[in-house]
C-alpha cells in the first residue's frame, strides 16, 4: 500500500519481499477492513474487486449468558461499517495493481540487511537469485513485520518498546460451511471466547480461546467442531453450521508498541512497529493508516522540501496506535477468561458487556472504534 500510495504521489520506490508471490497472496491473516481502509483503497482505485467480493457488515453481535446483541455500527456512526474481505485478497490486488503501473517488487530477496540509516543515503544490501545488490536511497520504510529486520536494526538505546502478553492465545479455523449468521459474533462463554466470521458466502472462519502453547495435534477437527459449538451455541438453537476444516492455526495473543518508530532515515510501520491482539481487528488497519501517514511527510517532503511532517512522524502515528491499543486491549479483556479469576472478573466482565449493548453512549463508543477512528 505504501508503495502504491507513493506511486500516486510521484515518488518513486522498490519493495523488497523474502517470500515468493505465491506465498504471499495465499498466507491467511486479517479479514476485516474498517471503513477508512476500504474508503482509501477505493478512492486510490484499488478496491475494485473488493467493493465487488468484500462483504460489509452494517452490525456486529455480542453473545453472552447464551443470548445474542446486535450493535448497529452504521447507525451508530452515521453510516460507517466494516467490510469483511481477506487480507490475502488485498494483497493480490495491491501487487497487481503495483505491476500494471510499472511497478518494482522484488520477490524472494534473501540476507537483506540495512545499513546508514542516519546519513541521508541509507543502503539495502540484498542477495537475488545468488548475486549480491545494493540500494543507496534516500529513506527506507520498515514494513517487515513483527519479525523483521529493520526494528532490531535500530542501535541500542534509541526504542523504547511497551508490551503486555496475554495468558491465552486462539485457535483459528478456516472451514467450508456456509456462516450461519451475516455478522461477526463476538461470544463470552465460562469455557473461553469464541469468535465467529466468515470469509466468503461459502466459507466460515471460527476462532477460539486456547493456551498459548496449544498443540495442534491435540485438536483433531471433531473436537474443535464440538468445542466450538458448545461455546458458541445459543438458547434459540443458533450454532454455527459444521463443514470440512482445510486450515488450521494458534496465533499468540499481544500488545506490543516502540517509541519513536523512527531513528534516521528509516521509518518503521505496521507489525515492525507494533503489535495488536487480533481481537479488536485492527492490525491491518493501523498498517494502513501508517503509510498514510508516511506518504503525506514524504510527498511533502519532496514536493516542498517540508521536512516537519517526516520529524512528526512518530507522533503522529503512536497518537491513534495508543488509542487503537486500548480499544484492543479492551476488547480483549472483555471477552476472554483470565487464568486465576476468583469470580470478580468474571462478573465485572457480564456487566461491561451488558452495558456495552445496552447503553446507546456504550455502544456508540463501542461503534466508533469497530468501524475505525478517523485516518490521520
Ligand atoms: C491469524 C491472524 C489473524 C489476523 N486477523 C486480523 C484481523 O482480522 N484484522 C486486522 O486488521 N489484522 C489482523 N491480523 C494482523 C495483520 O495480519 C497484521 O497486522 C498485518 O499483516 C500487518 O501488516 P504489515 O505489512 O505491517 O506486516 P506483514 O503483513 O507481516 O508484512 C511484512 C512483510 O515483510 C516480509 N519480510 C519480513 N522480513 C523480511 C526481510 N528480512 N526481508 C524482506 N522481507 C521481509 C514478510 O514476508 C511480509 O510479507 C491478523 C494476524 C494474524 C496472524
Amino acid at each position: 500500500m505504501l508503495s502504491h500510495l507513493l506511486h500516486l504521489a510521484g515518488i518513486e520506490s522498490i519493495i523488497l519481499e523474502c517470500r515468493s508471490r505465491q506465498y504471499i497472496e495465499d498466507r491467511v491473516r486479517a479479514g476485516v477492513l474498517e471503513q477508512g481502509t476500504v474508503d482509501l483503497m477505493i478512492e486510490t482505485g484499488v478496491g475494485e474487486r473488493l467493493q465487488r467480493e468484500g462483504l460489509r457488515h452494517d452490525g456486529v453481535w455480542f453473545s453472552f449468558g447464551g443470548r445474542r446483541r446486535r450493535i448497529h455500527l452504521s447507525e451508530l456512526t452515521g453510516g460507517r461499517a466494516i467490510t469483511v474481505y481477506a487480507q490475502q485478497e488485498v494483497v493480490k490486488d495491491l501487487v497487481q495493481a503495483r505491476l500494471d503501473a510499472g511497478g518494482q517488487i522484488v520477490f524472494d530477496v534473501e540476507d537483506l540487511t540495512v545499513r546508514d540509516l542516519d546519513s541521508t543515503r541509507p543502503k539495502i544490501r540484498y542477495r537475488k537469485d545468488g548475486d549480491a545488490h545494493e540500494l543507496v536511497c534516500d529513506f527506507i520504510a520498515g514494513c517487515d513485520g513483527f519479525h523483521g529486520i529493520c526494528r532490531p536494526t535500530v542501535p541500542d538505546g534509541v526504542i523504547t518498546a511497551y508490551e503486555r502478553v496475554y495468558p491465552f492465545a486462539w485457535l483459528g479455523i478456516l472451514a467450508e460451511a456456509a456462516p450461519t449468521s451475516e455478522e461477526l459474533i463476538y461470544t463470552y462463554n465460562q469455557r473461553g471466547f469464541a469468535l465467529f466470521s466468515m470469509r466468503s458466502p461459502q466459507v466460515t472462519r471460527l476462532y477460539l480461546q486456547c493456551a498459548p502453547d496449544e498443540d495442534l495435534a491435540e485438536w483433531p477437527d471433531d473436537r474443535v467442531w464440538e468445542e466450538l459449538c458448545a461455546r458458541m451455541r445459543t438458547e434459540d438453537g443458533w450454532a454455527p453450521a459444521v463443514g470440512p476444516v482445510f486450515q488450521k492455526g494458534v496465533t499468540g495473543m499481544r500488545s506490543f508498541v516502540i517509541e519513536p518508530m523512527q531513528f534516521g532515515r528509516l521509518f518503521l510501520a505496521g507489525d515492525a512497529a507494533h503489535i495488536v491482539p487480533p481481537t479488536g481487528a485492527k492490525g491491518l488497519n493501523l498498517a494502513i493508516s501508517d503509510v498514510l501517514t508516511l506518504t503525506r511527510g514524504l510527498e511533502a517532503f519532496y514536493k516542498s522540501g517540508r521536512q516537519d511532517l517526516l520529524d512528526q512522524y512518530s507522533a503522529t502515528c503512536l497518537r491513534r496506535i495508543w488509542k487503537v491499543q486500548r480499544f484492543s486491549w479492551w476488547m480483549t479483556s472483555m471477552l476472554h477468561l483470565f487464568p486465576g479469576d476468583d469470580g470478580f472478573d468474571h462478573r465485572r466482565q457480564l456487566a461491561e458487556l451488558d452495558y456495552f449493548t445496552s447503553s446507546r453512549a456504550g455502544m456508540s463508543s463501542l461503534a466508533e472504534n469497530y468501524v475505525g477512528l478517523p485516518l490521520d
